[in-house]
């Protein structure tokens, strides 16, 4: 059985190896799709939808919602943003497809099962991450 809960969080980020707008510091309303998969318990259960949202917010949402996500290894943002505001640090550049990565790792050390995490950046651009 599979189980699927989306959330939505406004995230900023830029892409030092980018060539075009994105190198500069900008942000997304993105939507976040985490497919779990599971056995249902005697009462038909996987997992309470509940349980389910309250460890994706813990672990994924409320950490990026309204973070500044900054690469590791981007000079420009290390050196000069003020680490007072929210931020995350990534060990690689914060693209949707690594967002994915990022998200599902997180989930999977929280103990869910992940089958899939699909971040949509834009209303017509999405990454999706299988297991
Ligand atoms: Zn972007």
């Amino acid at each position: 059985m599979e189980l699927t809960k989306i959330f939505s969080f406004d995230m900023a980020h830029r892409l030092s190896f980018h060539k075009g707008k994105c190198w500069n510091l900008h942000g997304h309303t993105y939507k976040l799709e985490v497919t779990i998969q599971g056995d249902e318990d005697d009462n038909g259960m996987v997992i309470d939808f509940n349980d389910l949202k309250s460890i994706i917010m813990e672990q994924v949402v409320d950490i990026l919602d309204h973070a500044t996500v900054i690469y590791e290894k981007d000079d420009l943002l290390m050196k000069n943003f003020p680490m007072e505001l929210h931020h995350v640090i990534f060990p690689y550049e914060p693209t949707a497809e690594n967002l994915c990565k990022w998200c599902s790792d997180r989930l999977e050390n929280a103990g869910l099962m992940i089958k899939q995490v699909a971040i949509w950046e834009t209303p017509s651009s999405k990454a999706v991450y299988t297991k």
